[in-house]
């Protein structure tokens, strides 16, 4: 960034929005209190593997069902707490506010994308990268696409394929966020269709489907079937974060 730029806009935290310290590295996003809350969120340990969260694969039942082959997050999510680091982060995002935010995201769960690819051994060709689609009410709402946003950073970070392979059902489906576990796998289900033409770049690929929040699971679980119905070999669920629930429910 010039150093022009950076006196006409000086660069905030990405969470709190508090003016960032002028002697601070060109990519960092958070000032030095959220960076420390965003270390000591990283290794929250996970309940069921007992990994830092942000290593650890573990998914709700909903999404083992579904044959998720792993689910790769960051932090865990809590509801309701908008003082955490996290949170900020993912309001901010949604509310389209400030750049930096999903930008630093992105670099953080690019990190994630990269070991896995490492890990089970994914060439680069082999990968599609899509999203959970908001409703147009959410998107009214918020201005924003999030998962969409994050994907699309992502690809660039990470420089792999990006396309939109799901689709919301006109006029159909509800807020999630207002139903019960049922209501939510039931109305996630009336809410997707597959996107027909994205369906020939699917066969045979390793898919990573992005979202930001994971809740019961229930999004995922229906995107991951359709995908596999769409012919992907096999459908890894990535998210910012997974709400603090499913640190002990799950599987591993
Ligand atoms: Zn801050
Ligand atoms: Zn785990």
């Amino acid at each position: 960034m010039s150093l022009l730029f950076n006196l006409l806009f000086p660069p905030k935290c990405a969470s709190c929005g508090q003016l960032l310290p002028h002697d601070i590295a060109d990519a960092e996003a958070l000032c030095p209190v959220c960076r420390a809350e965003w270390e000591s969120e990283i290794l929250e340990t996970c309940g069921i593997c007992a990994k830092p969260v942000g290593e650890c694969s573990c998914m709700t039942e909903r999404m083992g069902k579904a044959k998720c082959a792993g689910f790769s997050k960051l932090v865990y999510y809590y509801p309701g707490k908008r003082q955490r680091v996290q949170n900020r982060l993912i309001y901010t995002v949604k509310q389209s506010r400030e750049q930096r935010a999903a930008a630093f995201l992105a670099r953080e769960l690019a990190r994630n994308i990269e070991a896995l690819l490492k890990q089970e051994g994914i060439s680069n060709e082999e990968v599609v990268l899509t999203y959970i689609p908001r409703g147009s009410r959410s998107k009214m709402q918020y201005g924003t696409d999030q998962a969409k946003v994050l994907a699309t950073l992502l690809g660039k970070q990470t420089a792999l394929e990006v396309r939109p392979t799901l689709r919301r059902r006109f006029g159909r489906g509800r807020p999630q966020k207002k139903l019960d576990p049922a209501g939510r796998y039931r109305n996630a289900k009336e809410s997707f269709a597959p996107m027909e033409a994205s369906i020939p770049a699917l066969h045979g690929k390793t898919v990573i489907l992005v979202d930001d929040i994971v809740t019961t699971g229930s999004s995922m679980a229906v995107g991951i079937r359709l995908l596999r119905q769409m012919g992907a070999r096999r459908v890894y669920a990535l998210a910012v974060a997974s709400d603090i629930v499913n640190r002990d429910v799950g599987v591993y």
